[in-house]
């Protein structure tokens, strides 16, 4: 007798889909690198590109933030195509000043990584340097409304990750005690 296979979920094929997916709307780790390194490179004058991309790196690495990266993209997508519900279509292809699930999606990526994530967010997001520029060019023919706040809250959550484990490294070099 045929019986269905159950429902599991494969794991890689969502780490795989997010690295896919980010690539595939023009954003590169190294680019998101870049907005980390703009963020935390006054606090550290020795960070590398190269050490903001390995905490880029482990960010995405997680599934709740690999979740959030699907659900913006595939909303942003389904607006490009024109085949959201009324008035929903509209309020995501336009941005819409008064339509706050972009920011509140982007929001459950900085949670994992406590106040800091949520101050560098709020901050990149009011500059938008490098790349959170480009995706913010409304040229009509893209619709990054997801994207833009979801690329940074990674940036913001991997320059919150670089903070805490920075002082976990003068701590330990220091021997203080950890209370
Ligand atoms: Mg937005």
């Amino acid at each position: 007798m045929f019986t269905p296979n159950p429902y599991s979920l494969n794991s890689r094929k969502v780490a795989e889909a997010t690295d896919e997916w980010l690539a595939k709307r023009g954003v590169s780790k190294t680019q998101i690198g870049q907005l980390v390194h703009f963020l935390q490179k006054d606090y550290f004058p020795d960070l590398s590109l190269d050490e903001c991309i390995v905490h880029v790196d482990a960010v995405l690495s997680k599934r709740e933030v690999q979740n959030a990266v699907l659900t913006g993209i595939q909303l942003d997508v389904l607006a490009e195509e024109g085949k959201l519900i009324t008035p929903l279509q509209e309020m995501i292809k336009n941005d819409e000043g008064l339509y706050g699930c972009d920011e509140v999606l982007a929001l459950s990526i900085v949670n994992v990584y406590g106040s800091i994530g949520f101050t560098n967010f709020g901050y990149i997001d009011k500059l938008k340097p490098g790349i959170l520029k480009k995706l913010n060019e409304k040229n009509g023919e893209h619709t990054h409304t997801f994207l833009d706040d979801i690329v940074g809250a990674i940036a913001a959550s991997a320059a919150s990750r670089i903070a805490h484990r920075k002082q976990a490294e003068r701590e330990a070099d220091t021997n203080l005690p950890l209370d």
